[in-house]
């Protein structure tokens, strides 16, 4: 039966995270009737509950999509929206104990980022820059990041989207509707609640859920699971930069296998199975300060965590560089996925053999530093206006569920 709520939209854009509600706010300030549907809340995904940093990935792959993201954050910023990019960076620290690690990060920043400001410091200098530190720290200092309010970006899109018209439906869950009830062939809509949401196109910004959307057979997963727990600490002198322990960055320079996402942490046997189970370890630090909390993280896990459990070992390990989170008031623990996908880079554009549907998904741990500029993109191929997408970014790279090898519809 269909929806009988309202005239039928142009678009139906699955998913409330960062890019479903930019890429919603995208066409809706183009004219176009958007319907956003989401099974849980605004942000209630990874664009709710991330470490809060806009910052350059270290991936030339990712690299244009950052640059787009920080002058669409300066549009955002002047629409009074709710979200404010700050004026300047706050500057990143990757620290180690390492010195070996800190010069290597120099080098690959150099490299990454030409001409960006970056300095290898430590002792004095260091502490004189950064007070909050450990005293034996050595520092990669590079002139980026942006400390953000975790959820800021996402509702201020979400904002815009409802100014130009958009309809924001929360708590429910979306199944694509294929013409003739035979997935492969048309998208004629969603199915919601047993009712059908007629729409020209559908837009799969359903983050790390976007697999299951498109192809509830399973055989279609190029996007994975990396759960993320962080804490958030009210520091009395929070550190004025964004911190990250520096061997983070070096695996995900590195592009480590599971799509940059390498850290240690990953498929630590510490913390699965039940029978002779040891207390989980964290083995990665970073922290990063908006509106007074310091989210301090995190976790690269392959299955979804019991956040509680990591409390300790993530306050143990941040105090080993930042000595006062021992004792600083805890104001909560949260644990999301990350969608990351097998090459570490998002999933855009069309698949064949599924005309009237759009991917846009799969931004690991990038997406609040380039969600909006793939969400740009994906908003531009639905008005028309043939965007070039990188063929490193192309949704089917993957293949389709919906297409035979040759590429012609099954
Ligand atoms: C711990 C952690 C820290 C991070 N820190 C940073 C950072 O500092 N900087 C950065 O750039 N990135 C960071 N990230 C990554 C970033 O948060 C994600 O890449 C980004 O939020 C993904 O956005 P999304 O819109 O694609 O997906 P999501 O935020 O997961 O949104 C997808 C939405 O789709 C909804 N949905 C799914 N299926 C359906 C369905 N069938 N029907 C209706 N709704 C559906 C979900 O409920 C969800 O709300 C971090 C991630 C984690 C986990």
């Amino acid at each position: 039966m269909p929806d009988a709520a309202g005239p039928a939209p142009d678009v139906v854009v699955v998913g409330a995270g960062i890019v479903g509600c930019a890429t919603a706010a995208f066409l809706a300030a183009a004219g176009l009737r958007v319907t956003i549907v989401e099974q849980a809340g605004l942000a209630s995904g990874a664009s709710g509950a991330n470490s809060g940093v806009v910052q350059h990935p270290f991936d030339a792959a990712l690299a244009g999509l950052y640059a787009v993201t920080i002058d669409l954050y300066r549009e955002l910023s002047a629409l009074d929206a709710g979200f404010r990019l700050p004026a300047a960076p706050a500057g990143l620290l990757f620290v180690t104990r390492d010195a070996g690690a800190a010069q290597r990060l120099a080098a690959n920043a150099r490299t990454q980022l030409p001409g960006a400001d970056v300095s290898v410091m430590a002792g004095r200098e260091l502490l004189e820059l950064e007070p909050a530190l450990h005293p034996d720290l050595v520092a990669c200092r590079v002139g980026m990041g942006y400390p953000v309010a975790p959820a800021a970006s996402t509702y201020a899109y979400a904002t815009l989207a409802e100014r130009h018209g958009a309809t924001v439906r929360l708590g429910r869950e979306a199944r694509l509707a294929w013409a003739g009830d035979v997935p492969g062939g048309r998208v004629v809509g969603v199915w919601v609640d047993g009712r059908l949401i007629p729409a020209g196109l559908v837009i799969a910004a359903a983050g790390p859920w976007t697999p299951a959307l498109v192809d509830p057979s399973g055989r279609w997963r190029p996007i994975h699971r990396r759960w993320g727990v962080v804490v958030e600490a009210a520091l009395s002198n929070p550190p004025r930069h964004v911190l990250e322990e520096a061997e983070i960055d070096a695996a995900l320079a590195g592009g480590a296998e599971d799509g940059g996402e390498g850290g240690t942490g990953n498929g630590d046997p510490d913390t699965r199975g039940s029978a002779g189970r040891r207390a989980p370890v964290a083995r990665e630090f970073s922290l990063s300060t908006a509106a007074g909390i310091s989210a301090v993280g995190s976790t690269f896990l392959p299955a979804e965590p019991d956040p509680a459990e990591w409390v300790v070992p993530l306050l143990e390990r941040a105090a080993m560089f930042v000595p006062q989170v021992a004792d600083a008031p805890l104001r909560g623990v949260r644990a999301c996925a990350r969608p990351v996908s097998l090459d570490g880079h998002p999933l855009i554009g069309a698949l064949a053999g599924a005309e009237g549907l759009l991917v846009c998904a799969g931004h690991g741990p990038w997406g609040i530093s380039t969600g909006p500029a793939s969400a740009r993109l994906i908003a531009d191929v639905a008005l028309g206006r043939h965007p070039s997408i990188p063929s490193a970014l192309a949704a089917g790279r993957f293949g389709s569920p919906f297409a035979d090898p040759e590429g012609s519809p099954a």
